[in-house]
């Protein structure tokens, strides 16, 4: 997701209180950040924020960060917390390749990987969030018990991403289908994504799957 450049939208991300800054710095702290040692759950690529926001809404006992890369479309993401005002929600704007500088080892308890941008030219497999290069660094930041949801509508990228896995031994396939809204049992739950409310209003199936070590 890519919003026309927002005059003045990194200057208003570098003064919001929403945004975790100079994140190097925060390396193992996060608990600090928060004050409590609640578990953290991160989205990467969150866009516009609609889902890891309803999230943070149903579950306060949870610590939320979103991670986007583009300060357009962060901004709409802040606007939005700027009337809730949740406590158990950071942003970062970042891009993800960095993710290891910003959680130390186990620091994080889920990874959400939602509609991630689908890089289709082969030469670019390895900037895919779900390519094996990112399934390393993720590998580095998760508690040993942490899970990865990720969900497309692009079958092209879940069929990678599945592969992806085959070809990674240290992670374990626990759920995957190629048609959630049709799934009872992994729709329990299920929060749409800004997107996901788009390409399965116009008959999209959505693929899921859901990853451990
Ligand atoms: N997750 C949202 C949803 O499902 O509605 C947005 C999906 S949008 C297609 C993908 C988002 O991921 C875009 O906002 C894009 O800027 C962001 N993104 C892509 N690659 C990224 C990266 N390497 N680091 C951080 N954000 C990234």
């Amino acid at each position: 997701m890519r919003l026309r450049n927002i005059t003045g939208s990194k200057e208003y991300i570098a003064e919001s209180p929403y945004v975790v800054h100079d994140i190097a710095a925060h390396k193992n702290g996060w608990a600090e950040i928060y004050g409590n040692s609640n578990p953290v759950y991160i989205e990467i690529g969150m866009g516009k924020g609609q889902f890891i926001i309803t999230l943070a809404r149903n579950n306060p006992d949870i610590n939320y960060v979103g991670i986007e890369k583009y300060s357009s479309v962060l901004l709409r993401a802040i606007q939005k917390q700027e009337e809730l005002n949740l406590p158990n929600l950071k942003f970062i704007r970042m891009d993800a390749e960095e993710i290891c500088d910003v959680f130390g080892e186990g620091e994080v308890d889920r990874i959400y990987l939602n509609f991630s941008d689908p890089w289709p030219k082969d030469r670019h497999a390895k900037r895919r969030l779900e390519s094996r290069q990112f399934l390393e660094r993720y590998d580095a930041i998760l508690k040993p018990d942490g899970i990865i949801e990720f969900k497309t509508d692009n079958r092209m990228l879940f069929d990678f991403a599945v592969d992806e896995v085959k070809e990674s031994p240290k992670w374990h396939m626990d759920e995957c289908t190629y048609d959630l809204h049709k799934d009872e049992r992994l729709m329990v739950g299920n929060v749409m994504t800004e997107y996901e409310e788009k390409f399965s209003a116009i008959g999209n199936p959505i693929c899921k799957y859901i990853i451990s070590r």
